[in-house]
């Protein structure tokens, strides 16, 4: 029996899932373009205020540690990097300053970012944004980036605001800007859209890093309007909702075959489920005559590209097949095909698809476990191949954790807007994003 179902996964489930519309994002590595064509930039475009031209293709938080990768990008035409202190403990940061040495620093924009706690001092803001210009290793830093406010409180900060004029003084940065991921109820932190909206109305914060795709689009929608009403700089991240959430299952069934353990029966239910799902992948795929995943990867960020209120996707590369792949999209267009595509990819992934910046469920949980939070690491460990950092950071939850979930009866998943099955995908993402599997 065990054999079999290990048979079905390896058979049925990873090959196949190269063409499923749930399939994994290192698998897309297997497709190449059609072509051994190489691809450039094609489309730039005005980064609001800042007055500098983008790719409409940038690169954030590249999961290659290779320079030569990143000189590969940049010879291509991408001229936007984002960055972090907390990536790679600052080793992205100064992987990027190697990098960049060959290269004009003026056509390259450059942004990093910190967390601002309540207790920083205007010198201790400004001492990190001088030890990240450092890390960078060159001259000044495009845009600071407050990173992941969750509260209007934080936005904000006048601490901030007092250390990023002496900054802008000195030299040592451009501009100021603002990322966000959105509520977690546990902290008492407000939505993405309320904590954006207070970013625009502070008047000073010139580029934001925000959540847009084509499952969940409503409140960015309605940020991307305000940015373009005060001529601030967009750029996204999660653009692709296709990633992940399909593979969240799936990695963790076949983790368990491949211990050679007995499924419990919570895992046997999602098994059925995805079982039927690959099924109906198959008659997706007989309609459309295409490559699954990666199709609707690339649909995906037409889609965002399609809204010339967005000025350029941040996109984690994860291997060398991703650089051509990503590339091939700059200055293509949104097609009726991509439409139909992404509606039918919707269809199948909506229960799946925990929003990102959501966390409208999370009021109801006894335990005020940080639903949303938990799942974003579970998407970098399955979609961005994250794993060590996703579990580091749950490890460092300092709130009750899904191991909670095991024994509820999920008055979140009632609680749900979306229709999510929020109840077993919490499940898998705690067996995931724990050392010791249970
Ligand atoms: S389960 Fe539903 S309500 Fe809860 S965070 Fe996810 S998408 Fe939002
Ligand atoms: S399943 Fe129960 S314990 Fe887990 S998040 Fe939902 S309500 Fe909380």
């Amino acid at each position: 029996m065990k054999t079999n179902r290990r048979k079905f996964i390896k058979s049925t489930a990873l090959t196949m899932a190269g063409a499923s519309v749930f399939g994994s994002t290192t698998e897309t590595g297997v497709f190449n373009s059609g072509v051994n064509q190489e691809f450039y930039i094609k489309e730039y475009r005005r980064l609001g205020r800042t007055g500098f031209n983008v790719s409409d293709i940038g690169c954030g938080t590249p999961m290659i540690m290779d320079e030569n990768f990143l000189k590969s990008l940049l010879k291509r035409g991408v001229n936007y990097l984002d960055t972090a202190k907390l990536y790679q403990n600052g080793n992205n940061e100064r992987m990027i300053g190697r990098a960049i040495k060959d290269f004009e620093r003026e056509s390259i924009f450059i942004s990093t970012k910190f967390y601002i706690t309540r207790d920083m001092s205007v010198d201790d803001i400004v001492s990190e944004a001088r030890n990240a210009r450092e890390r960078l290793n060159c001259a000044y830093i495009d845009c600071l980036e407050m990173h992941n406010p969750t509260t209007v409180e934080e936005v904000r900060n006048p601490t901030f605001q007092k250390a990023v004029n002496k900054l802008k003084k000195e030299g040592v940065i451009h501009f100021c800007g603002i990322t966000s991921h959105g509520q977690s109820w546990v902290n008492e932190s407000d939505p993405m859209d309320v904590v954006l909206d207070a970013a625009v109305n502070e008047g000073y914060y010139d580029l934001f890093l925000l959540v847009y795709n084509y499952v969940q689009r409503e409140k960015a929608e309605y940020i991307l309007k305000r940015c373009k009403e005060h001529d601030i700089a967009t750029t996204l991240m999660k653009t692709n909702p296709f990633g992940g959430t399909y593979l969240t299952a799936r990695n963790a069934i076949d983790k368990y075959l491949e211990e050679g353990k007995e499924m419990p029966e919570w895992m046997k239910t999602i098994h059925d489920k995805f079982t039927l799902k690959q099924e109906k992948a198959l008659s997706f795929l007989k309609r459309y005559g295409i490559e699954g995943e990666k199709q609707a990867r690339d649909a995906a960020i037409r889609f965002v590209l399609n809204n010339p209120d967005v000025h350029s996707v941040m996109i984690s590369f994860q291997n060398v097949a991703d650089m051509n792949d990503y590339l091939s999209l700059s200055g293509s267009r949104f097609s009726y095909t991509d439409e139909a595509l992404l509606q039918d990819c919707s269809e199948e992934i909506n229960p799946l698809y925990c929003r990102h910046a959501c966390g409208e469920c999370e009021y109801v949980c006894p335990h005020k476990i940080p639903i949303n939070t938990i799942m974003r690491f579970n998407h970098y460990f399955t979609a961005q191949k994250r794993e060590k950092y996703a579990m580091e950071q749950y490890a460092s939850l300092n709130t009750e954790n899904a191991q909670h979930c095991l024994n509820c009866d999920a008055p979140c998943e009632r609680a749900c807007p979306y229709n999510v099955n929020i109840h077993v995908l919490l499940k898998v993402a705690h067996r995931n994003l724990t050392i010791n599997k249970t």
